[in-house]
Order: C-alpha cells, then sequence, then structure tokens
C-alpha cells in the first residue's frame, strides 16, 4: 500500500520535450505534484553539454560523421543536425526501430529535453486564417478553436520562453511578445525593398526565433542570459540563449518542488479503470531494470511527440477501449500530416560587393505565405512559407589545409557573391490514407509494438513543389539574383520534422478525438498537446503552438480538478 502511494501523484506528463517541459512547469506551478517520465537518459543543463565548448580542431572528426556510422545510420545522417558536435542527442536508426510501409525519415531525441535541444528554434504565431482554414477550403474537420482563444496563451508562453522578432503587422502572420529582433542582412534588405515594389502581398522578414536578444527579468530568473549568436546552439546552450526545456520549463518547474522527473522510463500504455470511467495511471518500462512499474494521477498530459503519443494511446487497450484509449471512432492514428520541405532554390547577388556579415546571427530571415491567403487563387489547397538565408565566404583553395590553407586565404582575400538560399515550408493536407498503426507481431527492444509509419505526397503537394519554384525564380529574378538553381530533393516525408495529427482536435467526437480543451472526448482525464493534437498543419513551425495550447489545457485541467469534475 505504502508502494503504491508513493508511487501516486497529482499529475503525469509523458515525455519532457517542448510540450512536456510546458506541461510539467504549469502544473507545478499551480501547486500539482506531477511526474515526469522520460524514455531517455538524464540531460542536465550545462554539465551534460558534452560539445558545446569545443573548438572545430577539437573533434576528431572536424564536424563530419564517419563513414562508417552514417552507413549504419541512413535516416539519421539524412537530418543535417546529425553531426559529430550533436549526434549524441538523436536517435540512431537500430536503437529504436520503426516500419516504413512507405518511406518516412523519422527523426528523434530520446532524452531529457527531446527535441528541444535541437530544434532550429524558429517560432511563429498561427494566424486566425490558419484555424479557419480546414473550414474555409473544405478539408480535415473543422478546428474547435479560433486564434482569439489562443492568442493570450501565445503571449503567456512567448513571454517567458523569450522571442525576439520584428512587429510587421501581417495579418498571415500575427506579431507577439517580442524581444528586439535579428537584423536582415543588406541583401535581404534589398531584396525586401524589390519584393515590395514589385508585389502588394508579399514580404521579406526577419525570422521569429526563441532567443534571448535582451534579457527581461523572467529570463534571468530562470539563470538564462543573453543569446551571444555563437550558432552552436544544437550542443545545448551553457548561457541558456535559446529557449530549451532543459534550460528553461524543466529547472523552473524543479524549483516548485512538486517535480519529479524519472529519466530511462518507457511509457508502454496508459491505465483505464472501467469502473471509474477514467485514467488511472500508467505502465512504465523501465529501461535500466527491465522491469514494468506503474504510477497513478489524476490527470495525465501525454507529450511523447506526435507519433510516440499514437503509440502510447493505441497501445493502451481495454474492455472499453479495444482500439485504443478514446479511439472510438476508430480514427486514431489517422490524418497525420507534415510540412512539404521538398524544394529549395539557390542564386547569388553580384551587389554590395563591399559588405559582408559581421559576426553570425543564430537566425534566418522568412517569407510568410503568400498563396492563396485570402482567397483561393491556384489549382492547389493552402500555401507556403520560405525560408531565407543569405551569406558570403572567404574563397580559398579547397584542396589546401593547415598552413597552406591560410596562405591562399591571405592571398586571395577575396569574398564570393552573395549567396542567396530559400526552402519551401508547405502546408499538406491531412487524410485518412496517411497514418500510423501499430504492428503487435513485431516487439521493439522495449516490449512495444513497433509502429508503422504509412505517409505519402500527394498531386496538391506536388503542385505546390512546382509553384515554389516557379514563384521563388521570378521573384529572384526580379531582383536580379543571378545563376538561379532550384532543386526539388524529393525527399520522402520527415525530414521536417513538424509530424503531426492523429488524435486530432475537433467538435464533434464521431470525427476527432480530442475537444476544445485537449482533453479526450471518451476519457476526459487524459490530455494531449503535442502535435499529435493537430487538426490541420498551416505553414507556421509548430512547436510555439504546441507550448501555447499546453499552457491552456493545463490551466483548463486544474480548473476542472479543483471543480472535481475530472
Ligand atoms: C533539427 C530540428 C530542427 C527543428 N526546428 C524547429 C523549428 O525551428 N521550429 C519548430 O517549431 N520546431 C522545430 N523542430 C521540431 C521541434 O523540435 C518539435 O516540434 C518539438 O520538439 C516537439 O515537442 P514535443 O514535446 O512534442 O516532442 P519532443 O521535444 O520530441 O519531446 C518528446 C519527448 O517524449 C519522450 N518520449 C517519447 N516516447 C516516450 C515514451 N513512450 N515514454 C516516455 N517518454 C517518451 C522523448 O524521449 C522526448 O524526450 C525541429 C526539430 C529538429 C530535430
Ligand atoms: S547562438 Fe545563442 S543560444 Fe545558440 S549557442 Fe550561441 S549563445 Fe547559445
Amino acid at each position: 500500500m505504502d508502494s503504491i502511494k508513493k508511487r501516486t501523484y497529482d499529475a503525469i506528463v509523458i515525455g519532457s520535450g517542448i510540450s512536456g517541459g510546458w506541461a510539467v512547469k504549469e502544473l507545478t506551478e499551480k501547486k500539482l505534484k506531477t511526474l515526469v517520465l522520460e524514455r531517455g537518459r538524464d540531460v542536465k543543463h550545462i554539465q551534460d553539454y558534452p560539445t558545446t565548448m569545443k573548438e572545430p580542431w577539437e573533434f576528431e572528426h572536424r564536424g563530419q560523421m564517419p563513414l562508417e556510422v552514417r552507413k549504419a545510420n541512413p535516416i539519421a545522417s539524412r537530418c543535417y543536425i546529425f553531426r559529430e558536435d550533436a549526434a549524441h542527442f538523436v536517435v540512431k536508426d537500430d536503437e529504436h526501430p520503426y516500419i516504413q510501409d512507405k518511406p518516412f525519415d523519422w527523426i528523434r531525441g530520446y532524452q531529457t529535453g527531446g527535441k528541444s535541444l535541437l530544434w532550429a528554434r524558429q517560432t511563429q504565431r498561427w494566424s486566425a486564417l490558419d484555424f479557419e482554414g480546414p473550414a474555409r477550403d473544405g478539408f480535415a474537420v473543422e478546428w474547435p478553436i479560433k486564434y482569439d482563444d489562443l492568442a493570450p496563451w501565445y503571449s503567456h508562453v512567448e513571454r517567458f520562453a523569450g522571442i525576439s522578432g520584428n512587429r510587421d503587422s501581417l495579418p498571415q502572420l500575427p506579431d507577439g511578445e517580442f524581444l528586439p529582433p535579428h537584423e536582415l542582412t543588406c541583401v535581404e534588405k534589398y531584396f525586401r525593398e524589390q519584393m515590395t515594389k514589385a508585389y502588394k502581398d508579399r514580404h521579406v522578414i526577419i525570422g521569429r526565433c526563441a532567443h534571448i536578444t535582451q534579457p527581461q527579468p523572467i529570463h534571468t530568473q530562470q539563470g538564462r542570459g543573453q543569446c551571444l549568436n555563437r550558432s552552436l546552439c544544437q550542443r545545448g546552450c551553457p548561457y541558456g540563449g535559446y529557449f530549451s526545456s532543459n534550460a528553461s520549463t524543466l529547472p523552473w518547474a524543479a524549483k516548485t518542488g512538486k517535480m519529479t522527473l524519472r529519466p530511462n522510463s518507457v511509457v508502454h500504455s496508459i491505465i483505464y479503470d472501467e469502473k471509474k470511467q477514467k485514467a488511472t495511471g500508467v505502465r512504465v518500462f523501465d529501461s535500466e531494470t527491465k522491469q514494468m512499474i506503474e504510477f497513478y494521477a489524476k490527470i495525465i498530459f501525454v507529450n511523447a511527440a506526435a507519433f510516440n503519443t499514437n503509440l502510447i494511446l493505441l497501445n493502451s487497450t481495454s474492455n472499453r477501449f479495444p482500439n485504443g484509449l478514446g479511439n472510438d471512432n476508430g480514427l486514431m492514428g489517422k490524418y497525420v500530416a507534415f510540412h512539404n520541405y521538398r524544394a529549395r532554390i539557390n542564386a547569388e547577388y553580384e551587389g554590395f560587393a563591399d559588405m559582408t556579415t559581421e559576426g553570425i546571427r543564430p537566425n534566418g530571415s522568412y517569407i510568410p505565405r503568400f498563396r492563396n491567403v485570402f482567397k483561393q487563387e491556384t489549382d492547389f489547397l493552402r500555401g507556403y512559407a520560405a525560408g531565407l538565408y543569405t551569406s558570403r565566404y572567404r574563397v580559398h583553395d579547397n584542396e589546401a589545409i593547415g598552413l597552406d590553407l591560410k596562405k591562399s586565404l591571405e592571398i586571395n582575400n577575396k569574398w564570393s557573391n552573395w549567396q542567396v538560399n530559400s526552402h519551401m515550408m508547405g502546408e499538406t493536407i491531412p487524410k485518412e490514407s496517411n497514418y500510423v498503426a501499430l504492428d503487435k507481431t513485431q516487439l521493439d527492444p522495449f516490449g512495444m509494438p513497433k509502429l508503422k509509419i504509412s505517409i505519402d505526397y500527394d498531386d496538391n503537394d506536388e503542385k505546390m513543389v512546382k509553384d515554389y519554384i516557379e514563384q521563388l525564380t521570378e521573384m529572384f529574378t526580379v531582383a536580379g539574383f543571378k545563376n538561379i538553381r532550384a532543386n526539388d530533393s524529393k525527399q520522402a516525408p520527415g525530414l521536417d520534422i513538424h509530424e503531426m495529427g492523429g488524435v486530432r482536435m475537433g467538435k464533434d467526437p464521431k470525427t476527432s478525438l480530442l475537444n476544445a480543451w485537449n482533453q479526450l472526448h471518451a476519457c476526459k482525464n487524459v490530455f494531449v498537446t503535442d502535435g499529435a493534437c493537430m487538426t490541420s498543419t498551416a505553414t507556421q513551425n509548430p512547436s510555439l503552438t504546441y507550448m501555447a495550447l499546453t499552457a491552456r489545457a493545463v490551466d483548463y485541467a486544474v480548473k476542472e480538478l479543483k471543480k472535481r469534475n475530472l
């Protein structure tokens, strides 16, 4: 009995990444004794960032991954982050196998902090137009919330996380509670001017990103300092200059004395009590002791990242829910979607030969969506945003090393033309035929059924790739950029690392799994606030929206708990 008491909490959070970190911060601030279950090893802020202060020459392979490692990890190797300085935060292919019914590059980070250590920190709000998208354009189901429901929660998370950005007054990309923005380069400013002259609706803005460009008291209280623009963020930042669970939400929650963080705890399933008609706890496989152990709580937040959240819920079967917890309509795992990152375009600009960049900017610039924003104007639905990055490099002898390299840099003392690079970030349409499911005949090393992923592009995506290439080529031409090279990489879905859906929000329990408060329609004390809850995908980088949805759902859950409704 004592042992059960010891394993009983007010709340359980599954996963310690971006959304789980927010869940535990909000729950513990509201005085709930909260257990965070994390499948990976513990990573403590600063002390567990082994590469953070290394110089380039201190890496055995100068940052590259050795060929045999790349051969053994074809999936992870396709992601730009899988390099010598950060590979220890990326899941290796053979450690956590899954089934690719169709090719899908599933990039994961299994440790305290999840992918919050690795992310590129781009953080844009969704707009009213995005939440209205499915209803307006007739796909997926209607969102049960509007922008105004989430706006105060965006502000709440932005102030705490620290988001830098410029107030651009664009209806398709609402402004937030911004710290001072980074600066556009001279070429980006020039491109912005050319776009404003040539088009009414195409804008070039500085990226909005989770970097502390001017610390506020709320950041120093977290022990975080100003970003020094080292651009080595994927190693973990010793100054807490960017937002990660490890630097921000988890230590904040720990300070309340209400958080217990349990690494090496692979959640197998959620326990459902048929008499009480609610979830009472979770079953955990302890990856160190190899024992199954149960923990209990009044409310459960599932924040294992979109596909693992689907996996856990589908694996949570009972007499009442033979197909997965809350899965009365059989739609769990379906209507998953992602962002279409297939196309890129590069060019050069011969102007500004006397200018270069000063220091490093851990941010890019951004072209917000301009297609089909206010009305349908193309033969595909929805649209795309575009990342933009401009830079120059010192021309040198590529073959030279050591002193010869130094000499070649000195002798030439020449800079390349400005390089202009962009990639598309397209919205994809969630469809029933894109799904994840369990293969119960194949177990992973932790005794969990393997996840089968069956996701593909469709005709809408193909048209969007074509349009991005055409439109960006035109825009680059208008700006006088030279040597324009566009490319459709044909990469499999996944490398956007923005997988979403499967446990979507909606108004009707017949066609959705979660209500407007991220509560399972059929099991009210279980909340899903990571990417699994997303009804549609918009074009924005999604994590800021997961943070805001999480904080909003916790606020609701705790009020309901107090009213004894859960
Ligand atoms: C290289 C890279 C660049 C990115 N850039 C951006 C960007 O610029 N902007 C943006 O918005 N997003 C970006 N993302 C995506 C972003 O990282 C994710 O959207 C975000 O981390 C999702 O938060 P989460 O809490 O759902 O998942 P995660 O942060 O992945 O956390 C999930 C946690 O759950 C744990 N877990 C999983 N299964 C279980 C289980 N069974 N039991 C217990 N624990 C479990 C995992 O170990 C992990 O710690 C990027 C990602 C990567 C890798
Ligand atoms: S760029 Fe800023 S946040 Fe990133 S590692 Fe450097 S100081 Fe830290």
